[in-house]
């Protein structure tokens, strides 16, 4: 199975996708834990070109994400999906719909063509967003100072972030589980283990 977790910044994402690795390790499932961008020697190469040199055209930004992720998919992803090891991914394509899509303006529809491109058709089986308040996000990344590469001391450019990864939940609600992240560590975790529970374990 492949789960992935998405949400805007500082929404906990990274704690709650070992969590979930921990826990699915348990119950004997070998499951292996991997993020975007990054996830390969590529994609973490890409992530640091990213993180480094901020590409000023979001079209850029957009390929390289797309060429990170073919990378993550071909070369990660699908080998392990295809041996039986489960799938967690910290981000993956919705967050190219949510940063590079609603908040940088590009058109969904070559979006989702690249998408196609470079997923299909290893999908997410569950995805878990973890949803939290602009302002908490803002917080919860300035302390620990992550809040680098794009406009990220706008209030709005969370609230649009939230709100389109609250538009994504809304879409695809067999796919999508939208989690509370505004709660303590281990609440969230509870919530996240039920949901996979429930869709996945059932
Ligand atoms: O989740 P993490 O902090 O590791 O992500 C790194 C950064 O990459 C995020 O803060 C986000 O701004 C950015 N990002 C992006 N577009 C994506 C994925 C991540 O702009 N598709």
């Amino acid at each position: 199975k492949f789960i992935t977790f998405e949400g805007g910044e500082g929404a906990g994402k990274s704690t709650q996708a070992k969590r979930l690795a921990e826990r699915l390790e348990r119950t004997g499932i070998s499951v292996i834990v991997t993020r975007e961008p990054g996830g390969t020697p590529v994609g973490e190469d890409v992530r640091e070109l990213i993180m480094r040199d901020h590409p000023t055209d979001p079209v850029t930004e957009l390929l390289l994400f797309a060429a990170a992720r073919a990378e993550h998919v071909t070369s990660v992803i699908r080998p392990a999906l295809d041996d039986g090891t489960w799938v967690i991914s910290d981000r993956f394509m919705d967050s190219t719909r949510v940063y590079q899509g609603k908040l940088y303006g590009l058109e969904p529809e070559f979006i989702a063509q690249l998408e196609r491109f470079t997923v299909a058709p290893d999908y997410p089986d569950l995805t878990l967003i973890l949803d939290l308040p602009a302002s908490a996000g803002i917080e919860r990344a300035q302390l620990r100072g992550t809040l680098s590469r794009y406009d990220a001391e706008r209030i709005e450019t969370h609230e649009t972030l939230r709100e389109g990864f609250l538009e994504i939940a809304d879409a695809e609600p067999l796919r999508c589980v939208l989690i509370d992240a505004s709660l303590t560590v281990s609440s969230v975790e509870t919530a996240v283990w039920q949901a996979v529970s429930s869709h996945l374990l059932a």
